[in-house]
């Protein structure tokens, strides 16, 4: 006999790479890929997020005043977003920074929706803040320092709002994914998950952007994943290479943080575009998107005249 045929060869190829994420996430199952589900499309006002429709979320870090806020999204409106972000409730590193408008902030959120058509995604940081939040937002962002508060994340899935889920920053994948469970586990769907950059040796910038993570992602969770270059740089002049990173990696979708005045912003200026920033970014992402096939936004733009 041939020595060769008694070896037993490995098994290797598509599928057996899929079985072995299955096992490695074996404790998330719902938020894997199978045969059945292969994308969860999460709808928001005409927008179809996961979808062929590539979706920018783009705003301040934080609501500071209506000129700010209603100047910015115009603007990013034009330029091709469909989603205003911006903070009413901001986590912040020192308890002397500026910690929101609260509902005021909602209330201006509120506006420039009514005035641009724009989505909104807001961020919720306690679980007695989610029916306010939830009144005035269409997507519930709970961010990185949250991620792994599940009393939060409980309340915001019986909410029924779609959730961003942003990775926390000390977050494995498999972290991020467990979380994600829990808001499937109460109810909810429509869950989006989102690279923001993680703690690294490395603190060359603020975070080290986890693209093998939006590729993985991708590859096993039916979830849409959407990149976030802003907290990941944070530093302005990067914020464009690594919004295309994103985009090549497979994200389905980019939040961005865009300032009038990114010099007098309140919150996370040092990272913000301003509009001519912003402009140059999303030219430079045409060839990314035509990619894809479809152009961000046009659908939106033309609902709104
Ligand atoms: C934000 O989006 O402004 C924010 C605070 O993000 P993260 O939770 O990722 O730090
Ligand atoms: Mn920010």
């Amino acid at each position: 006999m041939d020595d060769r045929d008694s070896l037993t060869l490995p098994r290797i190829g598509a599928h057996r790479v899929r079985e072995s994420w299955q096992e490695r996430f074996a404790e998330t199952p719902d938020v894997l890929k199978s045969s059945e589900h292969q994308q969860t499309i999460v709808s928001v006002l005409d927008l179809r997020i996961g979808g062929d429709e590539f979706v920018t979320m783009a705003g301040p870090c934080s609501v500071e005043t209506e000129q700010q806020l209603l100047s910015t999204a115009h603007h990013v409106r034009r330029g091709g977003a469909t989603i205003l972000r911006g903070g009413a409730f901001k986590p912040r590193s020192s308890p002397y920074a500026f910690q929101g408008h609260g509902e005021q902030g909602l209330k201006m959120l509120a506006q420039a929706r009514e005035e641009t058509g724009l989505a909104i995604v807001t961020e919720v940081m306690s679980e007695d803040d989610v029916p306010l939040v939830a009144e005035y937002a269409d997507i519930l962002q709970i961010g990185s320092r949250s991620m792994e508060n599940f009393t939060l994340l409980e309340a915001a899935a019986r909410s029924g709002r779609p959730i961003l889920l942003k990775r926390g920053m000390m977050a494995t994948v498999a972290d991020l994914l467990r979380s994600a469970q829990v808001i499937l586990d109460n109810g909810n769907p429509y869950v989006m998950l989102c690279e923001r950059g993680i703690r690294t040796f490395d603190n060359a910038l603020r975070n080290t952007f986890d693209v093998g993570a939006i590729a993985l992602l991708k590859h096993i969770s039916h979830l849409p994943v959407i990149a976030d270059p802003s907290h990941a740089a944070g530093h302005r002049e990067l914020v464009p290479s690594l919004a295309r990173i994103g985009v090549a990696a497979g994200a389905d979708g980019l939040i961005v943080e865009v300032h009038p005045s990114p010099e007098k912003a309140w919150s996370d200026g040092e990272q913000s575009l301003d509009f001519a920033d912003f402009d140059e970014m999303m030219a430079m992402l045409e060839p990314y998107f035509a990619l894809r096939g479809t152009a961000p936004g046009m659908r939106s733009m033309e609902a709104v005249g």
